[in-house]
């Protein structure tokens, strides 16, 4: 059992013991921390080489691949600092965008069902359905990993204000297709514009609640406003990818003189030659995942035109929340050069900060967390000042396994629960649906409150489900 002590009320830490470089430290409620596998995972990941000021856990960790969901961790470059896939995940760049429509919610609810069955048939989705884009061939695929969202509105996918309010404006920078290997290729060719499985969703929600009236008033979030959240990643491309990282970093490490307390931790110094080849691999899987959620959400404007009769939908904000980015913070008294890991974990720039859009600079970025088909979303605000080099929560967090989860309820169950409460569903199978139930999550509400009390971002708004595509 991991041992935790309260620093302050939504701050825990675990001392540093055995081979732990750093403390834990998880940002939760005390009822949201369960004695969980998870705590472990925060732990070992303390022991990586590099690792700077704590292995940190967002309030809605659960267990994941070596590193926990809900995990931030920094290495510093110029110290042997390591970088680990499982430190970024399986999804290469999963991450949401946030469009608002210029429609009201009282509006939209006569042709909801129309919209519902739009949207249902423009996204592909399920485990290999086809795509939005057919690719020209392989020089194509090249285009989208170094150019990512960025390539598709130049090929007409949207508009160029799109990239204004998309992190790394679309495209991340030091990418290389040449280091992305013929089975990834393979499995990317067919997939980009297409949602995937199970736990990734197209969701029509409504601003129900403003917790921040300036904030939201700079972000366009008024009372009522329909807007989409879409949620996916870079598909089997990305996978193949961390596939292939962690098989290389794996035989390389003893060559580092590294070891790591579990296989899944596999790792290699970030200037190493494995190391900088998976940076570069990930930053071309993120641009094909920023360009897949560039597709959908042009998809999502052709249905709203078709359906609704205005495609008008405008992007808040683009982020991933599985990603490894090069940054400079403060530790120690000093700028560092850092690899902080973001895994299921989303970057919550602090206002005035220069990588956002000069007319979201003054409020601060918007973070963007989903909770579940059945209680819709948040929209929080970075903070000046925040702990864990600028990170906030991604979600609500899985409470029960996807195996758990399909034994609490039926899919058609699920399916009237749903209709009941106002909400359309289109899935894309029974499984699927039951393996997503909103059971299987965190209190969203609570996890966000946690976020708001221990000052990783601010509350702004709730948004409440209309409709959801599942994938
Ligand atoms: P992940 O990236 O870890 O798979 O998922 C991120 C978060 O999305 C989950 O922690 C969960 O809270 C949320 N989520 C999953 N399915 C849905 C959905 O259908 N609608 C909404 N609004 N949120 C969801
Ligand atoms: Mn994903
Ligand atoms: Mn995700």
């Amino acid at each position: 059992m991991t041992k935790l002590v309260e620093e302050s009320p939504y701050r825990w830490r675990i001392e540093p013991e055995g081979a732990m470089r750093v403390p834990g430290v998880v940002f939760a409620s005390r009822e949201l921390l369960g004695e969980d596998q998870a705590l472990g995972q925060v732990a070992a990941v303390a022991t990586l080489p590099g690792i700077v000021e704590a292995s940190y856990a967002m309030p809605d960790m659960h267990w994941g691949y070596g590193f926990p969901i809900g995990g931030v961790a920094a290495t510093d470059v110029e110290e042997d600092g390591v970088v680990s896939p499982g430190g970024v995940g399986f999804d290469i760049s999963c991450g949401v965008r946030l469009l608002m429509s210029g429609l009201d919610v009282e509006r939209l609810r006569p042709c909801l069902h129309r919209l519902m069955d739009a949207l249902d048939a423009a996204v592909p989705r399920g485990m290999s359905k086809g795509a939005v884009w057919r690719l020209h061939g392989r020089d194509e695929l090249e285009q989208i990993l170094s150019g990512g969202a960025r390539y598709a509105v130049e090929r007409g996918h949207g508009e160029l204000r799109d990239l204004e309010r998309c992190e790394d404006r679309g495209a991340v920078a030091d990418a290389d297709p040449a280091v992305i290997g013929e089975r990834a290729r393979e499995r990317g060719l067919g997939q980009v514009g297409s949602l995937g499985s199970g736990n990734h969703f197209l969701e029509v929600e409504a601003v129900a609640e403003v917790y921040d009236e300036e904030a939201a008033r700079a972000y366009g979030l008024w009372p009522g406003r329909v807007c989409v959240l879409i949620h996916t990643g870079s598909r089997g491309l990305g996978h193949q990818v961390c596939t292939d990282a962690v098989r290389t970093m794996r035989a390389a490490m003893s060559r580092y003189g590294i070891s790591v307390p579990d296989r899944q931790l596999a790792c290699a110094p970030v200037g190493s030659p494995e190391g900088r080849a998976y940076l570069r691999a990930m930053a071309a899987a993120a641009n094909y995942g920023r360009a897949n959620r560039q597709l959908l959400g042009e998809a999502a404007r052709r249905a709203f035109e078709r359906a609704a009769g205005d495609g008008d939908l405008a992007l808040l904000y683009d982020v991933s929340h599985n990603l490894a980015k090069i940054e400079t913070h403060r530790v120690d008294g000093r700028e560092r050069r850092l690899c902080v890991h973001r895994k299921g974990a989303t970057p919550a720039l602090p206002p005035g900060h220069e990588d956002l859009p000069p007319d979201l600079r003054p409020v601060g970025q918007p973070v963007l967390v989903p909770g579940s088909m059945g209680v819709g979303s948040y929209v929080l605000a970075g903070v000046p000042g925040a702990p864990a080099f600028a990170s906030a929560c991604h979600g609500a967090g899985r409470r029960l396994s996807r195996h758990q989860a399909v034994k609490t309820t039926s899919a058609a169950a699920l399916r009237k629960e749903m209709e009941r409460a106002g909400i359309a569903v289109r899935g894309a199978s029974a499984r699927g649906l039951t393996e997503e139930t909103p059971q299987a999550y965190k209190d969203v509400g609570a996890v966000v409150e946690a976020c708001h009390q221990a000052g990783l971002a601010r509350k702004v708004a709730r948004l409440a489900p209309i409709g959801v595509v599942k994938g």
